[in-house]
């Protein structure tokens, strides 16, 4: 299944040598989930071909204005367009009325039907379908700002059904969905792993937006498959990242380490710079695995092995 981070913007408050505000394309098994919408994001769409009237869901993360300036265009493009499907904007207090008051003084009247979600809590569920969940997390900046977690949902194992025995049951069946072993009608025992494959482990991932470094351990956060974390800055300006309310590289990769992610991926540059190397050098001094959000690139949220127990040994599915 399709799980995988597109990046649209990767730098903070200006344009600069060619990077744009902040805003990711979330693939999750063929739905698309927009996160943030910094001014440039239409013309991102189009440079990236996305096809972006697949969008239903956006997650705004807080109302500085290089991470949703975005979101009045795109509004009016779709109703442009003759969109029809609903759109729905989950954002903090205010964005509601924000976008409310742009309309009412152009005495627009959209084709299709806003839906606004106030983000009131951590851990409000905010979506979900039959593939996965979203979840906001409190950030530590200077206005109210949250992260969202997307947490993949757990898959029923899947039935090798070519060599599936005659003799069972619909609640054998049912139950070696569930990953059961079972008892056919003839006595007979069935272990689960020699007629059915596990699913992967679900994956997470987590999107970290404008924050102050804390070292305190985020349970929500813990063994993300993919972390996005901000790092505005590079270590020689850390107290201005302190003072900012930002994040530096080697303290995003300091924050991965200590929530045991799987990969980190560093973005939201200030436009101070114009090498962005040096970002996954300093990330990299704690934390190995770490990505550049490079805008164009796409990252898959990759999945851990699952492990295929049997009685006398372990064995790795796919290696
Ligand atoms: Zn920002
Ligand atoms: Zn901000």
């Amino acid at each position: 299944m399709t799980f995988e981070v597109k990046i649209l913007g990767s730098n903070s408050a200006s344009f600069a040598f060619g990077r744009h505000h902040t805003a990711q394309l979330l693939n999750s098994n063929q739905n698309l989930f927009l996160i943030d919408c910094g001014e440039a994001t239409q013309i991102q769409v189009l440079r990236h071909q996305v096809r972006y009237s697949r969008i239903n869901h956006i997650f705004i993360s807080h109302l500085h204005g290089d991470h949703y300036l975005g979101l009045i265009g795109l509004i009016f493009t779709y109703h442009l367009q003759g969109r029809i499907d609903e759109l729905h904007i989950y954002g903090p207090k205010g964005l509601d009325e924000i976008i409310t008051i742009q309309l009412k003084y152009s005495d627009s009247r959209l084709n299709y039907n806003l839906h606004f979600h106030q983000i009131e809590e951590e851990n409000q569920m905010l979506f979900e379908n039959e593939d996965i969940e979203v979840r906001p997390i409190v950030m530590d900046h200077r206005i109210p700002c949250f992260g969202f977690v997307f947490q993949e949902k757990h898959r029923k194992h899947k039935l090798n059904r070519e060599i599936l025995p005659k003799t069972l049951s619909k609640e054998n069946l049912l139950d070696l969905k569930q990953g059961l072993d079972i008892v056919d009608e003839d006595g007979k025992f069935w272990s689960n792993s020699s007629l059915a494959t596990p699913p992967n482990v679900p994956r997470k991932y987590v999107y970290c937006a404008d924050t102050r470094y804390h070292a305190e351990i985020r349970p929500e956060i813990l063994n993300a498959n993919l972390l996005y974390h901000e790092a505005t800055f590079l270590n020689d300006m850390q107290t201005r990242a302190e003072s900012t309310f930002h994040t530096t590289a080697q303290e995003a990769g300091k924050f991965a380490a200590n929530h045991s992610v799987k990969q980190l991926l560093i973005g939201h540059f200030s436009s101070r710079y114009f090498d962005v190397n040096p970002f996954q050098v300093e990330a990299k001094l704690e934390f190995e695995n770490t990505l550049l959000a490079i805008e164009g690139q796409t990252f898959e949220v990759m999945p851990v092995q699952p492990v295929k127990v049997n009685v006398n040994h372990v064995e790795i599915i796919n290696p």
